[in-house]
């Protein structure tokens, strides 16, 4: 199963991602997360991914798809993946579907979570996350544990990510708009794409998505 979480930074797909990994076993593979892997890592590959995230922007397809294509024909995304925040242009889409062919697999299911802009931009800047375990928090809905440690592995490095400031949302919100969303579209013509609130209950979100994974056919990891 090939399950592409779709929405504008903000919606929820890393938080929904982490949860459906836990229960369908599927990994998940965050475009997002390998840059900033390389980013912190200090290598060439980070430093360039660095000028385009700094300000919001889209980085180069092409380094996107050289950073994503190891971990496709991966074992542990030999049953498939739950793609984050890729692919985000209609070329990387169009390049996933050959990426796949080759292996006999395609996209099963794309689910796209709506929030409107104004909702996002309050999820964004409030947003803290743990660079241990990735555990995702709100300072207001969602606040890490007082004393700044992480409630899930214990670390003190829960923080705000650098993009995550109003001005570069807004760019990344932009660049979401013009070059992202024609993505729906092109999964549209296979019917491909089915969509949900995003401001719901994170678990009623969980559910949701759940089901549609299970009426295409995978059954959770436990059963
Ligand atoms: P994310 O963590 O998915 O919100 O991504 C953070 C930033 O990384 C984006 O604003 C882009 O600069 C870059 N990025 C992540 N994934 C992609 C992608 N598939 N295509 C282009 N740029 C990406």
């Amino acid at each position: 199963m090939d399950l592409v979480l779709f929405g504008p930074p903000g919606a929820g797909k890393g938080t929904q991602s982490k949860r459906l990994m836990a229960r369908f076993g599927l990994p998940q593979l965050s475009t997002g997360d390998m840059m900033r892997a390389e980013r912190k890592a200090g290598t060439d590959l980070g430093r360039k991914f660095d000028e385009f995230m700094s300000r919001g922007a889209l980085v180069p397809d092409q380094l996107v798809l050289d950073l994503i294509a190891s971990k496709l024909s991966s074992d542990e995304a030999a049953r498939g993946a739950i793609f984050d925040g890729f692919p985000r242009t209609v070329p990387q889409a169009e390049a996933l579907d050959v990426s796949l062919g080759k292996m006999s697999r395609k996209i099963d299911l794309v689910v796209s979570l709506e929030v409107d802009e104004s909702a996002l931009l309050d999820r964004i800047t409030g947003r803290r996350v743990c660079l241990s375990c990735g555990q995702m928090y709100h300072v207001r809905y969602n606040p890490p544990p007082s004393d700044g440690r992480c409630g899930a592995c214990g670390s003190d490095r829960v923080v705000q990510r650098e993009d995550d400031n109003e001005e570069v949302v807004r760019h990344r919100h932009k660049a979401y708009l013009s070059e992202t969303i024609p993505i729906l579209a092109y999964y549209q013509k296979r019917d491909l794409v089915r969509s949900l609130d995003g401001t719901q209950e994170i678990d009623l979100i969980t559910a949701k998505i759940s089901d549609w994974i299970e009426s295409a056919g995978l059954s959770p990891a436990s059963q």
